[in-house]
């Protein structure tokens, strides 16, 4: 694949081989830029905004929903690029796919949905006599930085409203998983004036860097780790920043709970995509009455997961996105077993692989809860009572989303009260999420709302026009 700067394709001699983390193959390569690339994007993008804003809402609305059908088209085709550079099994691909469509197609709707409001200015002192209303405009030139484990759904998130809202982009993916973003990035825009989607591919060190620094961008919408969130904040000077970052969701399973649901939560939200999803269930905290018979369906339930070929449609896990990332959640278990841990299946590495694992007997001391682990692993954390559930839920400096398993109202509305958290679900685990919904954590999960209603009004900025009417 090659970037994009100003409606042409942009290639270099020096290129990143990206490799299947199934097979190590190379599945493509992408150019290495460096700060002077960042600079033409960003200069293009910088040159295509009144390109945009002199379009119609309704126009821009039109070419987003031809996006979106040209997107849908291609669904599987996306879905298998998605698998071959992350190892995400292909029903899960396919899903990640479905939900960038609609992101899209919520973007179309959301470009008609602009509105400014009047202000009362006469119920401020010396107001009598003025008339004035707000309009939201663009910001100018959005960077969008994605991570690799959902490399198209991610990045239209940021995309789509970003032009809903006419502004216009310099999208950098991660370099672990970067051509389905690049080949989505390319479809819509087709549909858009030169320059209004710009790409680049790199380094993030180096020209992430550039990108944040650059003069002329005037918003930062970053997906990814703490670490580089809390240095992109650092950097960002006067722009506009939304940090979507990691997180360290809980499932709370009260003694009250259907087991059964709880247990099929727990499975599917500490093993989708083998453990790597900002809001995966990363801790079990279990009421101790019913502690044994959670953890027995639990081990049953993950003993049943069929792990493989991400190609094949029948497996429910694939690899890690690459053998570092397994090695280190080998490590995290090994040490939280010297620690206390007790493994109660899985626990084993085959290079990019590693087994979903339940651990039992954790405690917040160890960094396999104390930190977010990205790997399929169920850490079990035994509680007694609601009291001693949410307290150790909020033992965290992360807060994205929670889940919390119980029959009884009053229990739920204490939850979702008192968890610290950007979403609290009751009956449900923290890995479900609508795209139109305000999705976002608090504490260093995170600053600013996406979902494409808060993301387009996070896009954009009031501007107040007022007359004097005396
Ligand atoms: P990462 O922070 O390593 O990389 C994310 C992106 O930042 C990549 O494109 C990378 O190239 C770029 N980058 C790196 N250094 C940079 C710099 N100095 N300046 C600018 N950009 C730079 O994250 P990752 O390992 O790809 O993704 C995993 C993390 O993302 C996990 O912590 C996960 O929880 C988080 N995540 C959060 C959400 C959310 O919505 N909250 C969603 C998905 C993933």
């Amino acid at each position: 694949m090659k970037m994009l700067i100003n409606g042409e394709n942009y290639d270099k001699d020096e290129h990143k081989e990206i490799l299947n983390p199934y097979n190590g193959k190379i599945v493509d390569t992408v150019p290495i830029a460096n700060r002077n690339e960042v600079k033409k994007a960003v200069n293009a993008a910088n040159q295509a905004k009144n390109s945009l804003t002199e379009m119609s809402a309704r126009k821009v609305s039109e070419k987003l929903y031809d996006a979106f059908e040209n997107l849908k088209n291609e669904k599987e085709e996306f879905a298998k690029i998605i698998t071959q550079e992350t190892g995400k099994p292909i029903k899960q691909s396919l899903g990640e796919m479905e939900r960038s469509i609609d992101t899209l197609k919520l973007s179309a709707e959301e470009s008609k949905r602009i509105y400014g409001e009047t202000v009362p200015l006469d119920a401020g002192l010396g107001g009598k006599g003025f008339f004035a209303f707000t309009e939201r405009i663009p910001l100018g030139v959005v960077a969008a930085i994605t991570p690799f484990n959902y490399p198209v759904n991610l990045a239209i998130h940021k995309i789509a409203p970003a032009i809903a809202a006419k502004n216009t982009t310099v999208f950098k993916p991660s370099m672990q998983a970067p051509l389905a973003g690049l080949k989505m990035a390319e479809i819509i825009a087709q549909e858009f004036p030169k320059g209004v989607i710009n790409t680049i591919t790199g380094m993030g060190g180096e020209i992430g860097d550039a990108l944040i620094t650059n003069e002329n961008i005037n918003k930062i919408s970053f997906t990814g780790s703490v670490a580089t969130g809390l240095f992109i904040a650092s950097r960002a000077g006067m722009k506009k920043i939304t940090l979507e970052l990691g997180g360290n969701d809980p499932l709370i399973v009260l003694d009250d709970a259907d087991i059964k649901k709880a247990v099929k939560g727990a499975v599917n939200g500490a093993y989708l995509y083998s453990g790597q999803v900002c809001m995966g269930v990363k801790r079990i905290i279990v009421d101790n009455l019913i502690a044994e018979e959670f953890t027995d369906l639990l081990v049953k339930e993950t003993q049943k997961l069929k792990i493989g070929n991400p190609m094949d449609e029948n497996m429910d896990m694939g690899p890690l996105i690459d053998e570092n990332a397994a090695i280190n959640v080998e490590k995290t278990v090994d040490n939280a077993i010297s620690d206390g841990a007790e493994l109660l299946t899985g626990g084993k590495r085959k290079n990019t692989f590693y087994q979903p694992t339940v651990l039992d007997n954790v405690n917040m001391n160890m960094d396999v809860v104390s930190n977010e682990t990205f790997g399929p692993i169920a850490p079990i954390i035994h509680v007694d009572g609601v009291e001693e559930a949410i307290k150790t839920a909020n033992n965290t400096q992360y807060g994205l989303q929670a889940g919390v398993f119980t029959e009884n109202m009053h229990n739920g509305l204490k939850c979702a009260n008192e968890i610290e958290a950007g979403t609290v679900w009751i009956n449900k685990q923290s890995t479900f999420r609508t795209d139109n919904m305000p999705f976002g954590g608090v504490k260093s999960s995170g600053v600013g709302k996406e979902g494409i209603k808060y993301a387009v009004h996070d896009m954009t900025k009031p501007k107040l026009i007022g007359f004097n009417l005396r």
